[in-house]
């Protein structure tokens, strides 16, 4: 389909441009093709490579997209979207090798036996490109939407009257006519510096940070079966008192492993090194089994990232003066820490929910703009605030077994008695997974009387496996360095 086409077509009126092919833009060309519209997704980046999903997903490279390398889940708000909105990418998904994983398998022990909602207790093991790979297929498969790689949109054309969208302009130069722009390129935002150039003030972020620095390396299980429980559910391991080693489980036996410290770490440097990855992984509770000898190989390098700060675009927020048709989508919007592994979800949910919007309000104006704020605040602000107060209490706890300082003393705080009654209460296990799985909201959670009552008459919990001290986790990584070195 050629751009012409797409601004004279019979078959709809409705034309939109997608700026950016990861997970939102993607979802979004779906979500917007569903309601008829004919869709141009325009990706800076290359093509994703041909051939089975399952090597095809190890090989793409993708600069602009350096999350993209490292350890991803799908959570069960995620899997509900796919299964109600796009089964069909679901299905391919697993058809690629990718794993639904039942959650309540990690209930407190006796606590067994299926329970009404249990049912979307599942989550997606699945590596990211891997998803992705499978759901730019099902986008490029669909008629009336094309994706083309190599411009990226560069700026917006509003209309001198009434301010609405009228056209993007690639960095090269072309001009794309378009009823309806989403911004869908990821944490940096594009549209802020569209409106700016189209001389729109661009309303504040709101930003706290996530103070991690994360290290992934893939794996592929060698032996037979799982090596070991995933005692949270679609992971294995824990946020522990200085730092975080989380296990999960992808497609076609692989899995991922991510260690997280807080930026700038020096001491722990080493875990860019294998071998100090590996030492620091083994010491790891709940990890040590999945790198035995004979259970998985290593797949990949250890990548580095530092993660971008919790933040709440202003673009995407009633803050910001309405700009008919032009719709922040996905971490365009909103960028949660990825400790809670959500943006995906988020990004899926939100693609049809805008979709939903637009099919309902078929005028593009200044009130359907308000709308779609309204929608993005009520799906993303209770995650970014659950986010940004999250990370502020675990920053200072972190830096403060760091720095060699007793932590802070934990305030007995709701949800600290939440999270040691889900350790032995089925029914407080199920309340929580469904908060930190995206199914329902933080607030929904602390505002459930009869789970406090629960709360309260839990058993005490056992005691969790002792992660390392931060000297002994220091030195094992250091050894491990210098073994090698
Ligand atoms: C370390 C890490 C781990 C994470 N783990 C999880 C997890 O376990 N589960 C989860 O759900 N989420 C996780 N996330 C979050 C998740 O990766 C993001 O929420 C998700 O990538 C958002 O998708 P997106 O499409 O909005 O942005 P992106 O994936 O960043 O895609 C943006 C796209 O836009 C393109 N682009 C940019 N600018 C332009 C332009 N001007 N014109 C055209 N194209 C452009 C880019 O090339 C890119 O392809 C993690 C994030 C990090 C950093």
């Amino acid at each position: 389909m050629t751009t012409a086409e797409m601004t004279t077509t019979e078959t709809t009126d409705r034309t939109a441009v997608v700026a950016g092919a990861g997970i939102a833009g993607l979802a979004g060309a779906l979500a917007l093709h569903g309601i008829g519209y004919r869709v141009l997704v325009l990706e800076r980046g290359a093509e994703p490579p041909a051939g089975p999903v399952e090597v095809a997903a190890a090989s793409w490279v993708r600069p602009a997209v350096p999350q993209g390398i490292h350890s991803h889940t799908l959570t069960s708000l995620g899997v509900k979207v796919l299964r109600e909105r796009a089964p069909h990418v679901l299905d391919a998904a697993l058809a690629a090798g990718a794993r639904l994983l039942d959650l309540t398998e990690a209930l407190p022990p006796g606590e067994g036996g299926r329970e009404p909602g249990d049912e979307e207790l599942v989550a997606l093991g699945c590596r990211r490109t891997a998803l992705e790979l499978v759901l730019y297929r099902a986008v490029v498969a669909l008629p009336g939407v094309e994706v083309r790689h190599g411009p990226a949109v560069g700026a917006l054309e509003l209309d001198p009257g009434d301010g609405r969208v009228r056209a993007v302009r690639t960095d090269g130069g072309e001009r794309i006519a378009a009823d309806v722009v989403i911004d869908a390129t990821g944490r940096h935002a594009a549209a802020r510096s569209w409106l700016r150039g189209a001389g729109v003030p661009v309303a504040e972020d709101r930003v706290g940070p996530s103070g991690l620095s994360g290290f992934t390396r893939f794996y592929r299980l060698t032996g037979e079966g799982r090596p070991g429980p995933l005692n949270r559910g679609n992971a294995a391991g824990d946020i522990f008192d200085h730092y975080a080693g989380v296990l999960h489980p992808g497609d076609n036996n692989t899995f991922s492993i991510a260690l997280a410290t807080l930026p700038g770490d020096r001491a722990l440097h080493g875990l860019l090194t294998p071998a100090g990855f590996t030492a620091a992984a083994r010491a790891t509770p709940g990890l040590a089994a999945w790198l035995a000898d004979g259970a998985s190989e290593p797949i990949s390098p250890v990548h580095a990232i530092t993660s971008p700060p919790n933040t709440l675009r202003g673009t995407a927020t009633s803050r910001q003066r309405p700009v008919p048709g032009l719709f922040p989508l996905g971490d365009a919007a909103c960028v949660t820490n990825p400790l809670f592994g959500r943006g995906m979800s988020l990004a899926l949910a939100h693609a049809f929910r805008l979709a939903d919007l637009l099919a309902a309000h078929p005028t593009v104006d200044a009130a359907l703009s308000r709308a779609a704020a309204r929608e993005a605040e009520s799906l993303f602000l209770p995650w970014y605030e659950q986010s940004a107060a999250a990370d502020r209490e675990r920053i200072a706890r972190w830096r403060a077994r760091i720095q060699g300082a007793s932590a802070p003393a934990a305030r007995p705080s709701a949800s600290a008695a939440l999270a040691s009654a889900a350790r032995t209460d089925g029914t407080v296990w199920r309340g929580l997974t469904r908060m930190l799985m995206g199914l329902t909201t933080p607030e929904e959670l602390l505002g459930d009387e009869k789970l406090h009552a629960r709360v309260r008459g839990a058993a005490p919990a056992p005691a969790r496996p002792q992660a390392p001290a931060r000297d002994t986790l220091v030195r094992l990584v250091g050894a491990a360095e210098g073994a090698l070195g």
